[in-house]
């Protein structure tokens, strides 16, 4: 026979069962609205629970430290292609970050859509902060589907030594709350360093290449090797920041035709 205090906590898994849901279903609402900003923490609290250890006792009491849970957890960490982390699309998947803070809304603590991959750089760079208004509303991977449009553009920087600045370069399509939230997302997460540094890694790995490509075909066969470097990334990754480099060099005539070094 249970105890009492068993029973006291199977009543409790069963009421913030009810409410999880009830939360999930508000946070699907919102997000859909692009009310996100609007949601406030004391409507997604747990029955009877204290909100400083509510989260502890939700993963503590059967709703994630089960197999099952456990399960589910690394299912969500696996599902980005390639594990890159879908907040910088390169860092590697070390963890699942709660896009609504599990503190503030810790009814959304076991909530999957409130469970994004993130690597350990986004997961840090986000924080625990509820966005405070639509614009500062970070992109959510699941929902945003930016990446079905090219977005993501660079420039050759006039500086010595060649360097790529990256920046968002929204299709005409996109509404202006969209462009201002994928701003904020690209300075949140550090991506215009994080992507220029790594163009720069690229081009040093490929600068003797270059050169004997310049020497035996000219500006064009620079150019052709560089666009096709670019095709074949940008075709599995569109807004990579590996085929963005490509194409933003292959389009520049001073770099192809020297510029990276001889
Ligand atoms: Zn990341």
């Amino acid at each position: 026979m249970a105890s009492t205090k068993d029973l006291a906590r199977r009543m409790l898994l069963l009421a913030a069962g009810d409410t999880v849901e009830a939360a999930g279903a508000r946070f699907r609402q919102a997000a859909q609205a692009g009310t996100l900003h609007e949601l406030l923490g004391t409507d997604f609290t747990l029955p009877g629970l204290p909100t400083s250890n509510a989260v502890q006792w939700i993963y503590g009491n059967g709703m994630v430290s089960t197999k099952d849970g456990r399960a589910i957890y690394d299912q969500l960490k696996a599902a980005p292609v390639d594990e890159r982390c879908p907040l910088c699309g390169h860092g590697m998947v070390r963890t699942l970050d709660h896009y609504l803070p599990k503190n503030t809304f810790p009814a959304l603590c076991v909530d999957p859509l409130n469970l994004v991959p993130a690597c350990a750089d986004c997961n840090h760079a986000k924080g625990d902060v509820p966005p405070t208004s639509a614009e500062t509303t970070p992109l959510h991977p699941y929902l945003d589907h930016i990446d079905n449009d090219s977005w993501l553009d660079a420039r050759v920087a006039e500086s010595e030594p060649v360097w790529l600045e990256f920046y968002v370069s929204p299709p005409p399509t996109w509404d202006s709350l969209l462009i201002d939230r994928t701003r904020h997302h690209f300075e949140l997460f550090g991506l215009a360093e994080l992507f220029s540094v790594q163009a720069n890694r690229t081009l040093n790995s490929i600068r003797q290449l270059l050169r004997s490509a310049l020497a035996a075909g000219g500006e064009s066969l620079v150019r052709a090797y560089l666009a096709d470097e670019a095709a074949t990334r940008l075709a599995h990754r569109p807004n990579g920041w590996e085929g963005v480099t490509y194409r933003t060099l292959s389009r520049d005539g001073a770099f192809c035709s020297g510029r990276f070094g001889l």
